[in-house]
């Protein structure tokens, strides 16, 4: 699907696409792939609208019609037209701007797909189920990264899952997946921080026996992946997800070093290369203060060593270590967007994408917003409700995120408390979180592309869940930007190849 300006001055109400098939999708870059195992890639176009005259009009901004709010995305030329509620946009031409708002016909096509792009949005927020866990099997982890999530004791000598344990829990969750998800559709476990590597003998047993029944992943920060393990993984198609924050030693080295404080860089670049043609993994950059300023270094070497999908995620700030190296929102975003733009110069260049799944899934979230493919973009985000996260003692939690923050436990694995954990307290606190309970997302026409993040950091930054987040003003830049591409006819750069294989376009309206 395809909205484009159309020149000679027509304003180009936009549309939106649905997937064919509903599929979800976890946090890190490793569930990308999996997802496109529960998809389907029959693709199917609708006709473009018409606009026919209504019989009994309807008026914009009302209160019997749609609110159709304009947002200024900073094009010369272009204006978005958003509807709050429903995630509905399109592009106007600005000179045309009142023209179309006084449109009956087609203000009452916006009216007449309100109920089911609302019904859409409803799925996508509320009723969707678990099919994703971030499972992790040791809480140790061979590097002491500044910002990390879990506290450094932990890391060094914190207790690790046995073979047998493993076993018994991914039993306990496939159990529990026979029951919620739909059939022929494999759950997910992702093997997660701290460093699943270190359990390497038990995951991997685990990756042989489970084959036919779980579509398993590795987030893993690289350094304990040697030739043997690499082969191993790579043989068996797993999704692997690893971490490099700066295009040189001196600038990785700042954030993520070993509890001695020495470099990782080598190694994980050695590993990089060693998964070079290797599709299905990805390179999480944690953008802090530390390396912003090198963010378009740091895209120009993952494109140079053929990875095909890196996430730049701003550092979470849930915790002090991630707050002391927190960017401002404004530095962010210009650093941030002119590393897109590198990308997609270097597609131009050579004809070979690296996507930034982050951004991609912004984009994603306005051309169909329920194809989108991580889900922290959405509010309520998809911590207890799309997955969740187990630890090493099988406690459960909405999202790895939460794990270590006292309070957001909801029950044990092995105490049988698994299909009872989303009604608890603990889980009903963060999925209950929600944009129409945020100050300031209530007033904001982009509350549904954004999502609000995160949960953990406005508990953690502001002692309460149902505050902003981090990161606001970049978030807002972020989508802005988006719709500049689409305006321009420049987002395909920044999407996958054959996002849209499972897509149908639902609404699409040329105006002139
Ligand atoms: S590699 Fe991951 S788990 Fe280990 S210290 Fe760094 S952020 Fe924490
Ligand atoms: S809790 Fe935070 S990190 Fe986890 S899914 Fe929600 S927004 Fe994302």
């Amino acid at each position: 699907m395809t909205r484009r300006p159309v020149p000679g001055g027509r304003a180009v109400p936009g549309g939106r696409a649905v997937p064919e098939k509903r599929a979800v999708a976890g946090r890190a870059a490793v569930a990308d792939d999996f997802q496109r195992a529960s998809r389907d890639n029959r693709r199917r176009r609708a006709g473009k609208n018409t606009l026919a005259k209504p019989a009994a009009p309807v008026y914009a901004n009302s209160g019997n019609g749609p609110a159709l709010v304009p947002v200024d995305i900073g094009h010369d030329a272009y204006t978005a037209l958003v509807e709050p509620d429903t995630a509905f946009w399109s592009l106007v031409r600005k000179e045309r701007l009142v023209e179309v708002l006084a449109d009956p016909a087609f203000v009452g096509e916006v009216h007449d797909h309100g109920e089911a792009f609302t019904a859409e949005m409803d799925l996508l927020r509320f009723k969707l189920v678990p099919s994703a866990v971030y499972f992790n099997p040791t809480e140790r982890c061979n590097l002491n990264c500044t910002y990390c999530y879990l506290p450094e004791k932990t890391r060094r000598r914190g207790v690790r899952m046995s073979k047998a344990r493993l076993f018994e829990a991914l039993e306990i969750l496939l159990e529990f997946f026979h029951h919620t998800s739909p059939d022929g559709v494999r759950p997910q476990v992702i093997f997660h921080g701290a460093e699943p590597m270190h359990e390497r003998r038990a995951i991997f047993a685990a990756i042989d026996h489970f084959a036919s029944e779980i579509v398993f992943g590795v987030q893993t920060n690289g350094t304990l992946l040697d030739h043997e393990a690499i082969e191993f993984l790579t043989s068996r198609r797993i999704s692997l997800g690893l971490s490099l924050d700066g295009p040189l030693a001196e600038i990785s080295d700042r954030t993520r070093h070993t509890h001695s404080g020495h470099t990782t860089h080598e190694r994980v670049l050695g590993v990089l290369e060693a998964l070079r043609g290797y599709e299905h993994h990805a390179v999480i950059c944690t953008v802090t203060t530390e390396n912003l300023a090198h963010l378009v270094g740091i895209v120009e070497l993952f494109h140079g060593l053929e990875v095909p999908t890196c996430m730049l995620n701003p550092v979470r700030c849930t915790l002090p270590g991630g707050r002391a190296v927190r960017p401002a929102d404004e530095d962010l975003a210009v650093a941030y967007l002119a590393a897109l733009e590198r990308t997609e110069e270097l597609y131009r260049e050579t004809g070979r994408k690296l996507v930034v799944a982050n951004f991609a899934n912004i984009v994603l979230a306005v051309v169909a917003p329920t194809a989108r493919r991580l889900m922290c973009d959405i509010s309520p985000c998809g911590a207890g409700r799309c997955f969740f996260a187990v630890d090493a003692h099988g406690n459960l939690f909405p999202c790895s995120e939460f794990i270590g923050l006292s309070g957001f436990e909801g029950g044990n694995l092995f105490a049988g408390d698994l299909e009872g954990c989303f009604g608890t307290d603990a889980f009903r606190a963060v999925t209950a979180r929600r944009v129409e309970t945020i100050e300031c997302c209530q007033r904001g026409a982009i509350r549904h592309f954004c999502g609000a993040p995160c949960p953990a950091e406005a508990h953690e930054i502001h002692g309460d869940l149902a505050q902003q987040g981090a990161y606001c003003r970049f978030y807002e830049e972020q989508l802005r930007f988006a719709l500049r591409l689409i305006a321009d006819g420049r987002e395909h750069a920044y999407l996958a190849n054959g996002w849209d294989a499972a897509t149908s376009t639902v609404f699409e309206v040329t105006h002139s």
